[in-house]
């Protein structure tokens, strides 16, 4: 019933748990810094950046977004996306978000996809930017909570792949930037098979930024 109302009205800041507001201020400076590198263990390839370590009320938000349904959350954390952006992208070139996939079922399950709809926010604060949706993780791929690392590569070795038939996608600008974008960055597996998936259809992306990292 608690997870039923919180849908309808979030009750608590997703963060810290104060009554009446979705996510608090106090919790949004948390995701106000400028982003810092970070050099997960499995190498994506790119240079990845993290507004956050995946701790305190970034994690409980990041959770409660892809776990509890809580789609208000998509508007603050993407505009968190879009401060972190705003500091990486290169001026004069058009921005192209590609949100990290996730397992559909599990997306489903959880009310849609948060990392998509946040991205999709950022590009809404971003001026000459757009985000395409591009990845998609293949069947049989289980939900990667619980594996270990090496369990995480493993499990995704060419699983991520394009969408099928790109005439459905927007056209990109050839000096676009594209950047992948997830919630949470945790052994590097997921950013790595989905920067391998956009350079196979001749799409580099030029680095990672996520919400949060491990
Ligand atoms: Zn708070």
């Amino acid at each position: 019933m608690r997870t039923l109302l919180d849908l309808i009205l979030p009750a608590s800041c997703a963060g810290c748990r104060t009554a009446g507001v979705g996510w608090c201020d106090e919790c949004a400076a948390v995701l106000a810094a400028p982003p810092t590198r970070v050099w997960p263990r499995t190498d994506p390839g790119v240079p990845c950046w993290t507004l956050g370590p995946y701790a305190g009320p970034a994690r409980r938000a990041v959770l409660a977004a892809k776990e509890r349904g809580r789609r208000d959350l998509a508007e603050p954390l993407g505009l968190a996306l879009a401060g972190g952006l705003a500091r990486l992208r290169t001026r004069d070139r058009p921005l192209v978000l590609v949100p990290a996939p996730s397992r559909r079922a599990a997306a489903r399950r959880r009310g849609g996809d948060p990392v998509q709809r946040t991205a999709l926010v950022a590009t809404s604060w971003l001026p000459d930017s757009q985000m395409v949706s591009l990845l998609r993780v293949w069947w049989g791929v289980h939900d990667s909570v619980g594996l270990t690392p090496r369990e995480r590569v493993h499990n995704l070795r060419g699983r991520i792949t394009t969408i099928p038939g790109r005439d459905a996608v927007p056209p990109i600008p050839t000096n676009a930037e594209v950047v992948l974008v997830d919630d949470v960055l945790t052994t590097g597996a997921t950013a790595r098979e989905s920067v391998r998936a956009l350079a196979r259809i001749g799409l580099p992306a030029r680095a990672a930024v996520v919400l949060c990292a491990v």
